[in-house]
């Protein structure tokens, strides 16, 4: 059906006294002796499009006046008699899909709970179509800025037979069911489609050093699966991971890095959604757009693990958990250090080596590594990054310590082996930003069918 997008009808004064067709769905009906209004949304802009019916002239069907229905509305574009933009009058109203009155999405404000246990249509509601614009635009930001910056843009595999963070927390690809013929999992795995024990990838990592030990700077952008079970407001079993890898790369170039894209994401966001982000500032979390124009504009604060411990173990009397040197940080603490003491986000860096993975660059302390988490208020954790562990003897020492079985990390070893260099990267939850950047506090609401445990609606 040939027809003209809502955000062009609105906004375009080079289109005032065209004849148009527009399609969309009825947000509101307003009846009045001589005129009706139907409020149209097709999902183009923020804005909905006022279609002016003169009831003299036209009359119409009154199921396409239902909130939900789908019309298509032929008319002339006129200037809006009213405020800024164009409005249309129309000369016919089709109606494509009649909307009866079960309809659950009613006009009298919803709550995301609810919303959540109808995730095919909640995006005809503004707070998702704001949501959701806002991600698609920090998607595309995403590639821009590495694509600018020289970047390439590489695929991990998704199938993994390595499973890179830890045990647990991968979900297994399997094509055979196990019965008592296997004697050994060893066995059965042998008889499975890949002949070894398979998952879904937590992290694009190991890759994507690979393709940075060549290409030089490289990023991901894809899912990763982590069987995480845990039913926080910001894990998900599938989620969106960003993962820029960099050669010649050492800690404090990673935080540059990490710093640099997230204010030119935030910009970006800012820029291309001022009426999505005027939503979020007013409806989600008042003071919003003040908050990120000050992130995109001022420096992060950076402070090291043991810094952190100091200042969080003077104040364990008010922590679920309280800690010590050594410990992980929770979520409770993040939030506090970002939150309370900094205000703003903040890099940790040189964690314990404990609390790390393998592969992170041991420091000369002999107790601390190169990584790097970034924190976030209203969040926590919103980066986790290090430089990696170049030395190929340090690399495998690490691995013995952990018990881990060197020959399944032939590949990885090689990159040490010839020609090694320094390198680091990081990894950005791509939920987790748009979470930050919208005001959103469950991660389930920036996700159009959130995966999580016992939930795969
Ligand atoms: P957390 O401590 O919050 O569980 P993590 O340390 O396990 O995160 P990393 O392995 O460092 O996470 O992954 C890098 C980034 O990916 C995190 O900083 C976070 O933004 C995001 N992330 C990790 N796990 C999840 C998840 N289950 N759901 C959504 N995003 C996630
Ligand atoms: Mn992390």
């Amino acid at each position: 059906m040939k027809h003209a997008d809502i955000k062009n009808v609105l906004s375009n004064a080079d289109m005032v006294g065209s004849d148009v067709v527009v399609c969309g769905w009825v947000r509101t009906f307003r009846d009045s002796a001589q005129v009706a209004f139907l409020e149209l949304s097709d999902g183009s802009s923020f804005c909905k499009l006022q279609v002016v019916i003169d009831k003299g002239a036209l009359s119409v069907d009154a199921e396409a006046t239902k909130l939900g229905a789908s019309v298509a509305v032929k008319g002339k574009v006129v200037k809006a008699y009213k405020g800024e933009g164009n409005e249309l009058n129309a000369s016919e109203v089709v109606l494509l899909g009649k909307c009866p009155a079960e309809y659950p999405i009613q006009k009298k404000r919803t709550t995301l709970d609810f919303l959540r246990t109808i995730p095919h249509l909640r995006l005809r509601t503004n707070t998702f179509q704001a949501v959701f614009r806002v991600r698609s635009v920090a998607a595309q930001a995403i590639h821009r800025y590495f694509h600018e910056h020289g970047y390439y843009y590489i695929n991990a595999p998704l199938i993994t037979a390595s499973d890179c963070e830890g045990a647990g927390e991968m979900f297994r690809v399997t094509t055979q069911p196990w019965n008592a013929s296997y004697k050994t999992a060893e066995d059965y795995f042998k008889e499975d489609f890949f002949g070894v024990k398979a998952g879904l990838s937590v992290s694009g990592q190991l890759e994507g050093e690979v393709a940075a030990t060549a290409l030089g700077k490289i990023y991901t952008f894809g899912p990763s699966f982590r069987a995480e079970n845990s039913n926080t407001k910001r894990h998900l079993a599938e989620f969106w991971h960003v993962e820029p890898e960099v050669a010649f790369a050492e800690l404090p170039d990673v935080i540059e890095i990490a710093e640099d894209m997230l204010k030119y994401l935030v910009k970006a966001v800012l820029e291309e959604c001022p009426e999505e982000m005027k939503f979020f500032d007013t409806f989600m979390e008042k003071g919003l757009i003040e908050k990120l124009t000050h992130v995109a504009n001022s420096d992060f604060a950076v402070c090291s693990y043991t810094e952190a411990i100091a200042i969080l173990e003077k104040e364990n009397a008010r922590f679920e958990f309280p800690v010590h040197w050594g410990s992980d940080l929770q979520s409770e603490h993040e939030k506090y250090l970002t939150e309370q003491v900094f205000k703003r986000p903040v890099f940790v860096t040189n964690y314990p080596k404990e609390i790390k993975s393998f592969y992170m660059k041991q420091n000369p302390d002999g107790k601390t590594v190169a990584a790097t988490d970034l924190l976030v208020p209203g969040i926590g954790e919103i980066i986790g990054g290090s430089e990696r562990e170049a030395d190929l003897s340090k690399l495998q020492a690490a691995m013995s310590e952990r018990g881990m079985d060197r020959s399944a990390y032939k590949q990885y070893l090689d990159l040490r082996r010839f020609g090694t260099v320094p390198h680091g990267g990081f990894g950005l939850g791509f939920e987790r930003f748009v979470m930050y950047c919208t005001g959103v506090e469950n991660i389930r609401d920036v996700t159009l069918f959130p995966r999580s445990v016992k939930n795969i609606m």
